[in-house]
């Protein structure tokens, strides 16, 4: 069986795409390629890629018509690949659903790196703890299949980074997760001032999880190194 997985390119300027295409080879996967939003869409349905790689710049429509389209019934790791550079830009396809950001023009190491990098965390999240799909820590509960998270049974709305935050953190219980090493999970790349962006979202997090009292904290804040998600079964 080939268990090679399966990569979707939606990419309308012909040379970017056989280039993404030869990078992709070279690194063994399968390559499926589209030259416009609605035919992405439509390739992703019938083909059920493993990941997606986006232009946003598309001749139909937006590429993050794609993302929200995508994103209505699949978490499948989305990874934009633009000219657009703004950060107005990014935080709108981020927003949407897309799981990282290339700008354009890129290195071939990087793309390749990033596409690593968002297969391993979407991997982890398939093949969860508990056979349910659950993840549950005192009130707190995962649930991985519906990327949904709740306390006391009440859906908690976070955005997609906190969710992954959440997500790993909970995959890698009563380890202290360096800034370093979930900064690479999460974002894939380090870069100046990715630190003050993780604390951020950690504060984000701890805002809508709500204070709890110290034997009941979810997460543990190691000061100056990084965060762990307590272990029931090492409170
Ligand atoms: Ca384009």
């Amino acid at each position: 069986m080939n268990n090679r997985y399966k990569i979707l390119v939606v990419e309308d300027e012909k040379n970017i795409r056989s280039f993404v295409k030869t990078i992709l080879n070279a690194n063994e996967y399968q390559v499926i390629l589209s030259d416009s939003c609605q035919n992405g869409i439509m390739m992703f349905t019938s083909y059920i890629p493993d990941l997606v790689i986006l232009d946003l710049g598309l001749p139909d429509k937006d590429g993050i018509e794609f993302i929200r389209y995508v994103r209505t019934s699949s978490a499948t790791p989305i990874i934009v690949l633009s000219a657009r550079s703004t950060e107005e830009d990014k935080v709108s396809a981020l927003d949407a659903g897309a799981n990282d950001y290339i700008t354009k023009p890129f290195g071939t190491a990087e793309l390749v790196a990033r596409i690593r990098a968002a297969l391993r965390s979407y991997r982890v999240t398939e093949n969860a703890i508990l056979p349910d799909g659950k993840f549950t820590l005192f009130d707190l509960c995962i649930d991985y299949n519906k990327r949904i998270v709740t306390v006391a049974g009440n859906e908690i709305k976070l955005t997609q980074t906190e969710y992954n935050i959440m997500s790993y953190l909970s995959q890698n219980t009563d380890k202290v997760l360096t800034y370093a090493t979930i900064i690479k999970e999460i974002w894939g790349y380090d870069d100046v001032g990715s630190i003050k962006k993780l604390q951020v979202n950690m504060a984000n997090i701890r805002k809508k999880l709500g204070s709890k009292p110290g034997e009941t904290n979810y997460i543990i804040n190691e000061l100056g190194v990084g965060y762990r998600m307590r272990d029931k079964t090492n409170i």
